[in-house]
């Protein structure tokens, strides 16, 4: 009998989980696995600020996907997806096409930037280790300018982060410790560097403890962040950006440097492959399958899944797409062998979140406690390494853990 063939699009937090179990639980004769990601490597969407920031090299936020693949029970295709015809069930990659008999789309998220003006243009966002390397070159480079050029202009130092969500207070973070190396390293008066937060919400980490929000704030402002809170960006252009607060009238605040960090959607074949989606993000069945798909599974940042007991959806976070991955695999192997009865019902078990705040300060809400400082920095590289440990094991941790908790 032909065994059938698992295809896993995505080798991130969700489709790093999935074929690791599997390869763990099936046999090779119980079935093909094959693993499609756009890099032969793996990285930590996580510590993406860091690498921004340049408080992190980008080596150190990627690791070979062969460290953690069986190479005798999954093959690698390192492809890029362009489309999937469910109907044939084969998805299109940049180098040819494959078929399957089972699908994981584990291809994560992009950045939603709501249709506003000359946000691709202008803006960066912190979506993988290529973008976060060209955001900490364009930062570089433009300290770099601003210190040979004979006409200065101040606003090259100004940085605007767009969005007060955890990836831009994150990034602030480790930008508020990386800036003023930077101005040693050019010989710049730090008094001339502008970093400005702005939310278009009515507070910082809509929706997160007030107490630990406010301790970001006080934190960041200390190092010279500038919040305008309840503040909308509207439009990105060459100079900076162009803003407005309810009512009042639209500004403009000139930057060499523009963040958006405001909002992620799930990615763009989704909606290609016509498989039904708000924003490129498919509202799966409990047991994690596209509605109408018996055979296709969607996790991480592409899928959507309502918390019953504020009927909102679960902020995407790495923490969910790795829980989905394991039951995912779990759900993959009773199709495989065909066992009876109903497949497992996935349920986030959200053990808590923390925010860091630059190398050694990070607030946060574990298991129901509140901390901060560097207790929650502590806690927040443990999270770091535990992610590590779940994929690849000891080793993986002591190759790329984080080991630096003072
Ligand atoms: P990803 O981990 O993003 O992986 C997707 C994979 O698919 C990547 O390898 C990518 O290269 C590949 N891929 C994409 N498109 C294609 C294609 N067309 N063809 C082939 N391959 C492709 N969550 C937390 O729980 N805790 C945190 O502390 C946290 N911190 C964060 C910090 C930052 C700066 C950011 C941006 C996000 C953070 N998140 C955090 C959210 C978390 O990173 C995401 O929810 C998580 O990465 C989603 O996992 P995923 O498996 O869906 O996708
Ligand atoms: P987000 O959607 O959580 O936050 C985006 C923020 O941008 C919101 O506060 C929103 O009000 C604001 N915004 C939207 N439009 C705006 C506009 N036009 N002008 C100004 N502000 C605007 O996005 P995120 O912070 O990128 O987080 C994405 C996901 O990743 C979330 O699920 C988050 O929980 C997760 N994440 C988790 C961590 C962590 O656990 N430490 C870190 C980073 C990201």
């Amino acid at each position: 009998m032909r065994k059938p063939k698992i295809v896993v699009l995505g080798a991130g937090y969700g489709g790093l989980m999935t074929v690791t179990r599997l390869q763990k639980a099936l046999g090779q004769e119980e079935a093909d696995i094959v693993l499609v990601n756009k890099n032969d490597y793996h990285y930590e969407t996580t510590w993406l600020h860091e690498a921004s920031a340049g408080t992190l090299h980008h080596d150190r936020v990627r690791y070979d996907i062969d460290n953690v693949i069986n190479r005798s029970k999954v093959e690698f295709i390192r492809a890029e997806v362009q489309d999937i015809k469910t109907d044939e069930k084969k998805v299109i990659l940049n180098t040819g096409e494959i078929d399957y008999d089972y699908l994981v789309f584990a291809l994560g998220g992009e950045s939603e930037t709501f249709g506003i003006q000359g946000l691709k243009e202008y803006a960066f966002s912190i979506s993988n280790v290529n973008a976060a390397r060209q955001i900490r070159e364009h930062i570089d480079y433009q300290f770099a300018t601003y210190a040979t050029e004979v006409e200065k202009k101040d606003e090259r130092l100004s940085i605007v982060v767009g969005g007060a969500g955890f990836t831009g207070i994150e990034f602030l973070g480790e930008l508020v410790n990386r800036v003023p190396e930077l101005c040693r390293e050019y010989d710049i008066d730090y008094a001339k560097v502008r970093i400005y937060c702005v939310e278009a919400a009515p507070m910082v980490l809509p929706g997160f403890d007030p107490e630990l929000v406010q301790y970001a704030v006080a934190l960041l402002e200390k190092k010279g962040v500038e919040f305008k809170i309840g503040t909308a960006i509207k439009e990105a252009t060459p100079e900076g950006i162009k803003v407005a607060k309810g009512e009042e009238e639209m500004q403009e605040i000139k930057a060499g440097t523009v963040i958006w960090a405001a909002g992620v959607r799930g990615n763009h074949v989704i909606e290609k492959a016509g498989i039904d989606n708000m924003r490129a993000r498919v509202k799966v069945n409990p047991d994690l399958r596209a509605p109408g798909h018996d055979n296709i599974f969607v996790i991480g940042d592409s899928s959507l899944i309502i918390n019953e007991e504020i009927n909102r959806p679960f902020p995407p976070t790495a923490q969910i797409a790795m829980q989905q991955g394991e039951v995912c695999a779990r759900n993959l192997v009773k199709l495989v062998r065909g066992t009876e009865g109903e497949l497992e019902t996935f349920k986030p078990d959200i053990k808590g979140t923390v925010c860091s705040l630059g190398d050694n300060d990070a607030i946060g809400v574990v298991f129901g406690k509140k901390l901060t400082g560097t207790k929650a920095s502590f806690m927040k590289k443990m999270i770091d390494n535990r992610a590590l440990l779940m994929i690849g094991g000891p080793s993986l941790v002591l190759k790329k853990g984080k080991f630096n908790f003072i």
